[in-house]
């Protein structure tokens, strides 16, 4: 069967720029860590001077040697923007802090050590995670953990979102040409893993079995509607 973990979060951040920006935009933006996440307060120097949190994918400025994320330096390239201008049709960096308009520079191997050596709590914390590792280290982390904000896999009938570690697994092993790895999806209810399952035997023209799946989820609906 073919399964994939619906999560709901917040987007995989990357270094695509989605859009340009005004500076204050840029502030909502929040592109950096969050201060809170860190298990001890983070150097000043950290610190974004566009978003305020703690830098990701960071740029040197090469002439003042301030630190800005990446997506900040180049979000905010944005004409109207004060510290950004345009020159011709190639969007130009200009420095927050010093106004050098010197193309930005990768940060020194040293540096970007240090920086993901900083502790930080798992971004899950506030549903019950008590995980803090590396910075560096914890996307590993988060991407398995079992306490992140996921949505019922049957989401074309069920809305119900919570922590992965309350949910059920369905394993699927994926049928047809070829050799498919086994898969899971994860459920709210006996009911959705139902529903699910019939799903999958529906698309992989199993239907005989669907249909049976079919009269034990009604069965298990009457069962829940006559409480
Ligand atoms: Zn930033
Ligand atoms: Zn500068
Ligand atoms: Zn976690
Ligand atoms: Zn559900």
């Amino acid at each position: 069967m073919s399964q994939e973990i619906i999560e709901v979060m917040e987007p995989e951040q990357d270094d695509i720029i989605q859009s340009w920006c005004s500076i204050s935009e840029a502030g909502n933006l929040k592109e950096g860590y969050d201060m809170e996440r860190f298990t001890d307060s983070p150097r000043k120097d950290f610190q974004c001077p566009i978003c305020l949190g703690v830098v990701r994918n960071p740029l040197e400025c090469s002439q003042c040697g301030i630190l800005l994320c990446k997506k900040c330096a180049f979000s905010c390239s944005k004409p109207q923007n004060p510290f950004f201008i345009m020159t011709s049709s190639v969007l130009k960096f200009n420095c927050p802090i010093c106004r050098s308009r010197a193309a930005p520079r990768e940060p020194s191997s040293i540096l970007k050590k240090i920086i993901n050596s900083s502790v930080v709590y798992c971004k899950n914390k506030l549903h019950g995670c008590p995980v803090s590792e590396a910075l560096g280290e914890i996307k590993n982390h988060e991407k398995e953990c079992k306490f992140k904000a996921i949505r019922c896999a049957n989401h074309g009938f069920c809305d119900k979102q919570g922590n992965k570690i309350d949910f059920i697994s369905v394993e699927f092993s994926k049928m047809g040409k070829g050799s498919y790895p086994t898969k899971s999806k994860l459920v709210c209810s006996d009911v959705c893993r139902k529903v699910v399952i019939m799903d999958h035997l529906l698309k992989t023209d199993q239907s005989e079995k669907a249909i049976n799946e079919y009269r034990i989820v009604l069965e298990q609906l009457n069962k829940i509607s006559s409480f």
